[in-house]
């Protein structure tokens, strides 16, 4: 015990002679060799079966495994690449930041680096969208950003004097990360699997707003809105609307089941009944925001305002491990008034290295116009996938936006029959395509555990036309391999 120890150095001075004593019975007599650990290395693995494989460089479009394999990065590692990989003025603005300050402590310093991305990514270009945030956050995963912004909107209503205000709101067809908040408000049930019974009761989930899967053939879009509408209006009476602290919602919802725009009117909706009863309005756009889905932000298609948002993936392009909580005016205004903080602070938030990283892959995308390029791509893209995959046989929908596109397989295209969950084929179709020399990302249905089997299509913004074409062609081969299997 650390007090014995104190005791006996005190009584006898011989420090050393303890502390190696000490050392020496917490060392197994025998080492433990590599290959004893399994898979022979230290890294925990998402497996413990399989091992990745290992990239031993990246550039532009392509990744090279270390047995020399080239594969094209079809969606830039989880929509994540958007400037492509080994971009030398990014990694020439990192070192220069490490050479000029590393860390500092944001309780007493801040650094240019961080004041000057968050004063671009909130700018807004003469025209641009008026998006009415003031604030960015910045901290290092999308979960750290969705668990900041659930604290952030608690604390709001705290301050305003709400503090009966105790529940979440989410929807059944959503990711929003992995730590126990985050985790909470997603409906990624395979995920949550161990967890159930440790995650947050204050969350409930409503339908998604998923047309292809969800919409009655009996009605029409608008009908379809409605009936999602009254259905979160039903959950807010349930809770009693007083209680409710925030909606949160993917604009078009990513992993968990594929590119999913909301029908016409849904988000707009969603606004007004928040408005109604005064519940924030959180926007998860960690995957989909950034320039993915063809405009800066995702909900600029909805036309809506947000309270709050959550980026991560593209703001730091995959060269730094970066995030961000981006606050309305009237969330900020309402803290000011009242304690003057938010309650909440990490050691490496706003991180002036991953900070400058950002900024520099940022300043690419608005000097080089890469959001404009990525919806133009986007088209081409779309039509390239209808043209090609349009009469396939176990294709029932292409959907998506910007350089953000989804393939979602069914068994039967006129009944909409799911495969069996056991049949992996989106896993398989990737699989192919990865054999193939294309990186896609697979995904299977998480609202029910069938429904929305699908692969991602999200290249860099700087694909050429070349490599997209190559991206289609290399993943109709994939699909097709995996319909023979099938017929
Ligand atoms: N929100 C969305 C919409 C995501 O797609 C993800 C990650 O896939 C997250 C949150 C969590 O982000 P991270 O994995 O960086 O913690």
């Amino acid at each position: 015990a650390p007090s014995l120890l104190l005791e006996t150095v005190s009584s006898n001075g011989d420090a050393s002679a303890i502390a190696k004593s000490i050392v020496a019975e917490a060392t197994p007599s025998t080492t433990m060799s590599p290959e004893s650990r399994g898979q022979g290395r230290g890294l925990l693995h998402r497996s413990f079966t399989e091992s990745p494989y290992e990239v031993s460089s990246a550039l532009g479009s392509y990744l090279q495994l270390s047995t020399g394999v080239s594969i094209l990065d079809g969606c830039g590692g989880a929509a994540v690449a958007i400037i492509g990989h080994g971009n030398e003025e990014v990694m020439a603005a990192t070192v220069a930041q490490m050479q000029k300050v590393s860390y500092v402590h944001t309780l007493s310093y801040t650094t240019s680096s961080a004041e000057d991305l968050a004063d671009l990514i909130l700018e807004i270009p003469p025209g641009g969208f008026q998006h009415g945030l003031e604030k960015a956050y910045f901290c290092g995963s999308g979960s750290e950003a969705n668990d900041a912004a659930l604290k952030l909107a608690r604390q709001y209503f705290y301050e305003k004097g709400e503090p009966q205000r105790k529940f979440y709101v989410s929807r059944s067809q959503s990711y929003h990360g992995n730590s126990i908040a985050s985790m909470s408000v997603s409906a990624n049930l395979p995920r949550k699997v161990p967890y159930q019974d440790i995650l947050m009761h204050n969350v409930s989930f409503v339908s998604p707003a998923y047309s292809y899967q969800y919409q009655r053939s009996s009605e029409t879009e608008q009908e379809y809105v409605v009936r999602l509408i009254a259905e979160l209006d039903a959950e807010f009476q349930r809770i009693g609307p007083e209680n409710v602290i925030s909606f949160i919602a993917e604009p078009v919802v990513g992993a968990t089941s594929g590119c999913v725009a909301a029908p016409k009117g849904y988000f707009a909706g969603v606004r007004k009944l928040c408005d109604k009863y005064g519940i924030l309005l959180h926007l998860d756009e960690i995957m989909c925001g950034m320039g993915r889905t063809g405009t800066y932000f995702a909900f600029e298609q909805e036309d809506v305002l947000p309270d709050i948002v959550t980026v991560g993936k593209g703001l730091g392009g995959g060269y730094a491990p970066v995030a961000a909580v981006l606050i309305s005016s009237k969330v900020v205004d309402t803290l000011r008034a009242g304690s003057a903080a938010f309650n909440h602070g990490q050691t490496y938030q706003a991180h002036p290295v991953t900070c400058a990283t950002a900024l520099a892959v940022q300043k690419i995308v608005r000097r080089e116009s890469l959001v404009q390029r990525c919806a133009l791509m986007g088209m081409l893209l779309n039509q390239l996938l209808v043209d090609t995959f349009g009469g396939c046989k176990f294709v029932g929908n292409i959907r998506g936006r910007g350089l953000f596109w989804a393939l979602e397989f069914v068994r039967d295209k006129t009944t909409k029959e799911t495969f069996s969950p056991s049949c992996h084929f989106g896993f398989n179709v990737q699989q192919n395509a990865f054999n193939l020399g294309l990186a896609v990302y697979p995904g299977a249905g998480t609202v029910d555990g069938v429904r929305g089997d699908h692969v991602i299509i999200a290249p860099p913004f700087t694909t050429s036309v070349v490599d997209l074409g190559k991206i289609v062609t290399l993943l109709k081969e994939a699909y097709i391999q995996e319909e023979t299997r099938l017929d």
